[in-house]
């Protein structure tokens, strides 16, 4: 099976950059942020950026494009302030990542904060749906993340995502498919699936299958954890260096559906020391290197 991975690539100093970037560490696919990740604000998209953008990656070869959204935003919150703020954001996010060309545009659902569980659900559900009927996408998917579960943060739990899918779509058919799921390893490991075994594994598929609607997943976050099973704590490691191990990314790239999806790293950037090469070129390898094994 030829799998498609990638990486979280910079693009500090032009959009296009993150192409090049991508390119050069050896990726099939590329998540990017399309905005500082950190701030509300942003200046809008200069229609050269944009082209130098579209003409880059089209020359690349890089398929699958994707945007992490800001961390700033909140559709779970009960604060009424934070919540309009947060759906003004995810706006903009959709519009530039349609402006783009992205597929994809992976945000972590929120957090309740001091609300409950079934009030933060509501919330999302109501924040993307009118996120969606503001921009309208025509290609661009919100990809709802999983996520570690630290603190209030919804979306520690696969039937808690497929809940909010489905809701969407019973509300608004539209809406409901223009979303999806990324996965992200580290998240599931870290909120307690215990996918580095085979069974736990095993146990994990049949629940994308039993509590997500069918094809919703269409991208993997391919992180090792430096946290152990359940910490609900998130710091991702470097493929097969963490309490995942390779194994686990050989079980998941052989699987005949997930292992299909692009997969894109999030892992720290920089040289490791040892061997003095980029990070992202030594576990895109790793990656590379399990593939050729798989029988
Ligand atoms: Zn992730």
């Amino acid at each position: 099976m030829k799998h498609c991975l990638g990486s979280h690539v910079s693009v500090a100093g032009g959009l296009h950059l993150g192409v090049q970037r991508a390119l050069e560490a050896g990726c099939d696919c590329l998540q990017i942020f399309t905005k500082n990740a950190n701030a509300w604000a942003a200046k809008p998209l200069d229609p050269a950026a944009i082209t130098a953008w579209r003409e880059a990656l089209q020359a690349s070869g890089l398929k699958h494009p994707i945007a992490h959204t800001s961390y700033l935003i909140n559709l779970g919150t009960p604060d009424e302030t934070l919540f309009r703020k947060s759906i003004d954001a995810l706006v903009i996010e959709w519009e530039r990542a349609e402006a783009l060309g992205l597929e994809g545009l992976v945000l972590h659902p929120g957090a309740y904060t001091t609300s409950d569980e079934e009030s933060g659900v509501r919330r999302v559900v109501e924040g993307l749906i009118e996120a969606f009927s503001r921009t309208q996408p025509k290609l661009c998917r919100v990809l709802l993340e999983n996520t570690a579960g630290q603190g209030t943060t919804l979306g520690r739990q696969l039937d808690q995502l497929g809940e909010m899918l489905d809701r969407a779509r019973a509300a608004e058919p539209k809406c409901g498919a223009a979303l999806g799921v990324c996965l992200d390893t580290c998240h599931a490991f870290a909120a307690g699936y215990p996918i580095h075994t085979d069974d736990g594994f095993r146990d994990f598929c049949q629940r994308i299958r039993d509590e997500l609607p069918a094809d919703s997943v269409r991208a993997l976050h391919l992180n090792d954890s430096k946290k152990p099973l359940g910490s609900r704590v998130d710091r991702h490691e470097h493929i097969g260096r963490g309490e995942l191990g390779l194994e686990t990314f050989r079980r998941l790239l052989a699987h005949p559906q997930l292992g299909c999806l692009p997969g894109y790293l999030e892992t720290e950037k920089g040289i490791d020391p040892e061997s003095g090469r980029d990070w992202d070129q030594i576990n895109l390898e790793a990656l590379r290197s399990l593939d050729q094994s798989v029988v």
